[in-house]
């Protein structure tokens, strides 16, 4: 299919572009529920920004319907990604910048630092702009740590589902420790989007994350609406 891209839909603290691809549909016909999906948020898991650059791939190549419209973001903190860091070149956690309800100051190691004030961060604003002009239905951000699918919103179910059958992963509702200025915090606590976070085994999942969690992705995308 042909995927429209905008180079420059963000620019990072440091300056590095960040594109997003999406369908030729999404802006001017809008009628399909739409997908937003996600790599690279934390620079130094290399396992999410593979799968999104495998997914953009398999979009590129693909002749089948989808049941949406997509939109994808290969690497949302690509000076992160340069110095194979989780943060971003503000030294912020991204996923602890969205201008959520249960924002705080607080942290307790460096990792998690959530940046000077909620929304803070070019790379968060760019995705809180997107959410609110092109109201996605799901968003799903691809990262890496021990191996499970965390589903937060139940409407999300399915989806979350289709991603362990095909990874052999477990689903879980939360992470297991809280985090404050979340996507899920923020996309489906305080705006009903349904948030699906995949976690590939940081311990050498690199090779194997398409083959575990492509099926599931092309599932959804073609036999689930
Ligand atoms: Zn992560």
């Amino acid at each position: 299919m042909k995927l429209l891209k905008i180079s420059d839909w963000a620019v990072s603290r440091k300056n590095n572009t960040i594109a997003i691809f999406h369908d030729e549909d999404l802006l001017l016909k809008p009628g399909k529920p739409h997908i937003l999906m996600m790599g690279g948020v934390h620079g130094d898991e290399p396992e999410g920004v593979h799968l999104a650059e495998q997914t953009l791939k398999w979009l590129e190549q693909n002749r089948s319907p989808l049941k949406w419209s997509v939109s994808l973001v290969t690497c949302l903190n690509p000076d992160g990604f340069k110095a194979s860091q989780r943060v971003n070149g503000n030294g912020v956690d991204l996923n602890r910048n969205y201008p959520s309800k249960n924002w705080s100051a607080e942290f307790d190691q460096p990792r998690y630092y959530p940046g000077p004030s909620p929304g803070s961060e070019p790379e968060i604003q760019a995705v809180v702009a997107w959410v609110k002009k092109t109201k996605p239905r799901l968003i799903i951000h691809f990262h890496s740590w021990k191996p499970c699918v965390v589903l937060s919103g139940p409407p999300g179910e399915p989806y979350a589902k289709a991603l362990c059958e095909s990874s052999g992963y477990p689903l879980q509702n939360s992470v297991g420790y809280p985090t404050p200025g979340g996507l899920s915090q923020w996309g489906w606590f305080d705006n009903n989007t349904p948030i699906i976070c995949t976690e590939e085994n940081d311990q050498g999942g690199l090779e194997k994350t398409w083959e575990r969690f492509g099926p599931g992705l092309i599932k959804i995308l073609t036999a689930l609406d």
